[in-house]
């Protein structure tokens, strides 16, 4: 993924970074070798290497592919501990989702939220190798709301407003709505699952409980599962 300021001509790159370690380290190019690239918040194309030392890459770069298109989802995810936090800011920006609403449940333990990985500059980077992993370019947006009721009254209804509202929810839920493109705003459970209070204050805004089947699963895993069945995208 590139930014504006790596370019040192119109189609010209050079990279010494993290990037520059992951061309030369993980995709093992060569002169000439050819490699998928995106400018941030812009076009896709290819790169081809005209030179590589120990310190640095140089590409030129021909971007003609317009971004892939966003996600129709907006996800509403009880913060998880800090450990599958990180993987999954990765994975649902690689799956294309654009917003997401980190909130305070009851089974959310306090001491999550003073997390490093919330800090704004590794929540970019999470969200870069997710766009990098995937061939995105455009970043999400994180939300914080540390106090559920009055995110999920005075907040919520207006980002749910003219979408499917979905609770992923094991227990007295229906089954999986089928997929569609239709905009959607999904709300995920924490690792010990939403408590009736919340699952009753968010059904009397609109949303709807469903269950993936009769697995649980976890969080990380629950994710990834529920953009795929929900959008034929996947
Ligand atoms: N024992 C917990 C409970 O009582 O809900 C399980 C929570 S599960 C580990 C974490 C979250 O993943 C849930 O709150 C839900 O949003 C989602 N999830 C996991 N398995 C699911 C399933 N089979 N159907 C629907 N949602 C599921």
């Amino acid at each position: 993924l590139l930014n504006e300021n790596d370019f040192t001509s119109t189609d010209r790159v050079t990279l010494t970074d993290r990037r520059f370690h992951h061309i030369k380290n993980v995709h093992k190019v060569s002169l000439g070798d050819t490699l998928r690239v995106g400018l941030l918040d812009g076009f896709l194309g290819e790169a081809v290497v005209e030179a590589i030392s120990e310190h640095e890459v140089l590409l030129r770069v021909n971007l003609t592919e317009p971004p892939v298109p966003a996600l129709p989802a907006t996800l509403i995810l009880a913060l998880p501990r800090p450990k599958m936090l990180k993987r999954i800011l990765e994975t649902v920006a690689a799956m294309g989702v654009k917003e997401i609403y980190l909130i305070n449940s009851y089974r959310v333990d306090k001491s999550y939220w003073s997390t490093p990985w919330l800090k704004p500059e590794k929540v970019d980077e999470l969200f870069r190798l997710g766009l990098e992993q995937s061939g995105d370019t455009r970043l999400p947006k994180l939300h914080l709301r540390k106090r559920f009721k009055p995110f999920v009254e005075d907040e919520l209804p207006a980002i749910a407003a003219d979408t499917r509202a979905l609770i992923a929810h094991p227990y007295n839920a229906s089954a999986c709505p089928a997929a569609t493109d239709e905009p959607t705003t999904l709300a995920i459970g924490p690792e010990g699952g939403f408590i009736a209070y919340e699952v009753e204050k968010l059904e009397a805004i609109g949303f709807t409980a469903f269950h993936l089947g009769r697995r649980i699963l976890r969080v990380e895993t629950a994710i990834p599962a529920t953009l795929s069945r929900l959008f034929p995208a996947y």
